[in-house]
């Protein structure tokens, strides 16, 4: 087996994020597979799910031979492009209730607080700038008919006594944000903001320092679903015990796994620093707001604002990449959404724009398994919009199924088998073209206190579940 190491390479459709990481990494090398090998363990994609995941088997089995295949760099998928909201997974509580049972809805949300904190002590430990601070999220609301929406929740967890989460009155969030465009909103307390990408190149240098084996620039273009199963790349092929796909929304390209979600990309930018001079914001919580196709805005460590409007691009079939050459909107449009909330912010100079894709199952939770129809190769992903924590608690259970392992993890709710759902091509790409419509359609009326149609009304019940506070 060859191994040619090549020179970092950056990409102007790349985030921010990832182009600062990878410049401070100052130009690393990069190493394709080029020949056959053997492995016990193979994980397929080169993000949090994968990184993770070959982090944690090594912790459990350090004998552990482990390759990790990326198509392109390792956080080059939403891994490094997203918008760094590490959230407490409590605000599934309710739908993991309904699915599970109370107990087990219980253990994920304690496990999902446990991760959350892992993944800020995990970088102080190995030297990870991943720039974690527990400033906090607020989900508010712009509009008096999206604002409410929490209270069902929130009641729910009192009965709990969780006390992660604090109504905020419009004063208070001004107050803690400089903005006045928020009617209400509930506090996250528990929420950390990270730089998304020098997390997923920390994993990444962490685990080569573990001697796990990562081969970038080698896309996986055949999957042998035989015993054992093995993986193909363009000059080279890695045969394993086990084959672990953390592909997120490249699953599209599986064919057990592909009516499962709906990928819709998010778009984002981010301003050059000291635009936050004057705001009065530097240090508050993070925003989103209570569209179905969210607006969120955060502050980053050197003085910047990041955004996201998600509802962009959507892929026909498996044809995701090309949707990533750059944001869906003109930039004018990603601007507006800074307008109300930050006028003097709409007009600064951005550092760059990006888009990311957005891997939507139905019910808004991921899904962990072995395939039917090959046992020993194994998925997780689906994370909704999510996944920075939930891909940590994802890396726990995609170890235990690798290890055979009969415990909380391998016998949790989110094992389970691949749901269908969402219709074939073109049925897929023209239907969610009018449910995109509609979504955006009635998070404008509800913004003009207008009520939306009975068709529109018909489509939206069509929607995947969103990631918000229901
Ligand atoms: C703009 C945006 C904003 C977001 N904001 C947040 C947020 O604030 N909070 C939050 O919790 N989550 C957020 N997310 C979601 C979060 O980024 C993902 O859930 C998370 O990164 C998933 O990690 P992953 O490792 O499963 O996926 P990825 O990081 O995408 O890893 C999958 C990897 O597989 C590789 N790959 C694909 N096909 C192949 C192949 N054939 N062969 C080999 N490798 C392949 C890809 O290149 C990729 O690197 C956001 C996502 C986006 C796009």
């Amino acid at each position: 087996m060859n191994a040619s190491p090549g020179a970092v390479g950056r990409d102007t459709t790349s985030s921010v994020w990832l182009n600062d990481a990878l410049a401070h990494e100052g130009g690393g090398d990069v190493t394709p597979l080029d020949g056959s090998l053997r492995s016990d363990i193979c994980i397929v994609g080169g993000g949090y799910t994968g990184l993770w995941t070959a982090l944690e088997l090594k912790a459990r089995e350090p004998g552990l031979d482990i390759v990790v295949l990326e198509k392109d760099l390792c956080g080059s998928g939403g891994s490094g492009a997203n918008a760094g909201y590490a959230l407490s997974i409590w605000l599934q509580f309710p739908l993991l209730v309904k699915l599970y049972g109370t107990e087990e809805a219980l253990r994920l949300c304690r496990a999902g607080d446990e991760e959350l904190s892992a993944i800020g002590a995990f970088s102080r430990d190995h030297g990870i700038d991943a720039q974690f601070d527990r400033q906090g999220a607020i989900w508010g609301a712009t509009c008096d008919a999206q604002s409410g929406h929490w209270e069902p929740m929130l009641e729910n967890l009192e009965r709990h006594q969780v006390r992660h989460f604090k109504r905020v009155g419009h004063d208070e969030i001004a107050a803690m944000t400089g903005t006045t465009a928020h009617v209400a909103g509930v506090l996250d307390q528990s929420a950390a903001m990270i730089q998304p990408a020098m997390l997923a190149r920390g994993l990444r240098r962490v685990a080569i320092e573990q001697g796990i084996r990562i081969f970038e620039k080698s896309p996986m273009i055949r999957l042998k679903r035989d015993s054992p199963p093995a993986v193909v790349t363009p000059r080279g092929t890695v045969t394993a015990g086990k084959v672990i796909l953390a592909l997120y929304a490249w699953s599209l390209g599986v064919r057990e796994l592909r009516s499962s979600i709906m990928v819709i990309c998010t778009d984002a930018a981010m301003t050059v620093p000291e635009a936050l001079d004057n705001l009065g914001w530097r240090n508050g919580p993070a925003l989103m707001d209570s569209r179905t196709f969210v607006e969120a805005y955060r502050t980053t460590e050197s003085g910047q604002v990041m955004w996201t409007k998600s509802g962009g691009a959507m892929p026909y079939g498996a044809r995701l990449d090309p949707c990533l050459k750059g944001v869906s909107r003109p930039l004018g449009s990603l601007r507006d959404v800074l307008r109300t909330p930050y006028p003097g912010l709409a007009d600064q100079p951005v550092a760059g724009t990006w888009a990311g894709p957005i891997d939507r199952t139905r019910d808004g939770l991921p899904m962990f398994g072995a395939l039917a129809t090959a046992p020993d190769i194994l998925y997780g992903y689906g994370y909704s919009g999510a996944g920075i924590v939930l891909s940590k608690i994802g890396s726990r259970i995609l170890a235990s199924l690798a290890l055979e392992s009969d415990d909380e993890w391998s016998r949790g709710g989110l094992v389970r088998p691949v749901p269908g759902g969402f219709p074939p091509e073109p049925m897929r790409y023209v239907g969610a073209h009018m449910v995109r419509a509609a979504i955006a359609r009635k998070d404008r009326f509800d913004h003009e206190g207008r009520d939306v149609g009975p068709i529109t009304r018909g489509l939206l019940t069509f929607k995947p579940q969103s990631y918000k506070p229901t």
